[in-house]
């Protein structure tokens, strides 16, 4: 599991968001617009609900979580790889880009899902070039493998680039370079034919969920997906089980506070207060918060 953040949960935000928790990631998302960020657990989950119906999903939750959160810097701390998703407008991806670099951790990835505007420009006011890329996921995203990079020819670093690569190839993704100028959009029967070789590729691995969620690998399974060495798998098990108990906030201390009226223990008690005091919302629901109460733990 890695740690994610998604800038601007859109039409095509919030299905990167929902598509990387599938994948079992901690996904943490950020809009401008409250109302925008409020829908997104609706979106998700009647998301999977369709999913479900057309046999894409296995089992009925994803694998990952989704966080929603009113501020950006709460969003990207911390996080991996941040997928900024806001509309396509040159200063509002200028300003953003600019305000990810400078609250996100030292080693962030930062992409934009800029269909056209130039990389280089909108990375323009950032310190870490190096670490910045055009990522676009092809809408609808859930399943259609192809993922096109667009790296600045002056600033990606290959570092970065393989980092990508790796990410989008260990969730069964296809990373390639855009040839030419013209993005690629998928028409309808396209879609339907990417669906279906997922659909088909999920019953022979027998689900692609199944090689996140499983310790032990499918030595019945035929064409089953390789599965990850024991050791790298056994540390990412670890990492899961401590960060089920930190604070999806501050990320430093332990959950330790139950959010009124609903029940979600996902805070500290300081970091419950605070958004309290700011009028925020609960960071799994998106319900207001009109109390915040210390749990204890035996
Ligand atoms: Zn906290
Ligand atoms: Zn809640």
């Amino acid at each position: 599991m890695v740690r994610v953040a998604v800038i601007g949960v859109g039409t095509l935000g919030v299905k990167i968001a929902g598509s990387l928790a599938y994948g079992g990631h901690e996904v943490r998302v950020q809009d401008q617009n409250t109302i925008t960020l409020n829908k997104v657990s609706v979106i998700i989950n009647e998301d999977k609900r369709i999913l479900k119906e057309d046999g894409l999903i296995t089992n009925t939750n994803f694998l990952g979580e989704v966080y929603c959160f009113s501020k950006l810097e709460d969003a990207v701390r911390e996080a991996e790889f941040i997928f900024e998703c806001v509309t396509e407008d040159i200063v509002a991806k200028q300003n953003i880009f600019k305000h990810i670099s400078m609250c996100c951790s030292d080693n962030a990835i930062i992409a934009t899902s800029s269909m056209r505007l130039s990389i280089d420009q909108i990375i323009e006011n950032v310190n870490c070039k190096d670490r910045c890329l055009g990522v676009r996921f092809l809408y609808p995203v859930y399943f259609v493998p192809e993922v096109e990079l667009l790296p600045s020819r002056t600033y990606t670093s290959l570092q970065t680039l393989e980092r990508v690569r790796q990410f989008l190839e260990k969730m069964g993704r296809i990373a390639f370079f855009r040839s030419g100028n013209e993005p690629i959009v998928l028409n309808d029967q396209q879609r339907e034919a990417r669906k279906a070789a997922f659909v088909r590729q999920i019953y022979e691995n027998k689900g692609v969920n199944h090689r996140f969620a499983q310790t032990i690998p499918d030595l019945g399974a035929i064409n089953s997906v390789k599965p990850e060495n024991d050791g790298e798998n056994s540390v990412d098990q670890q990492s899961l089980i401590v960060r089920e108990k930190e604070c999806v906030i501050c990320m430093d201390h332990q959950r330790d506070c139950v959010l009124h009226p609903c029940h979600h223990l996902c805070v500290c008690i300081q970091c419950g207060r605070l958004l309290l005091k700011r009028s925020d919302s609960c960071p799994i629901c998106r319900r207001t918060i009109n109390n915040a109460f210390r749990v204890y733990h035996s």
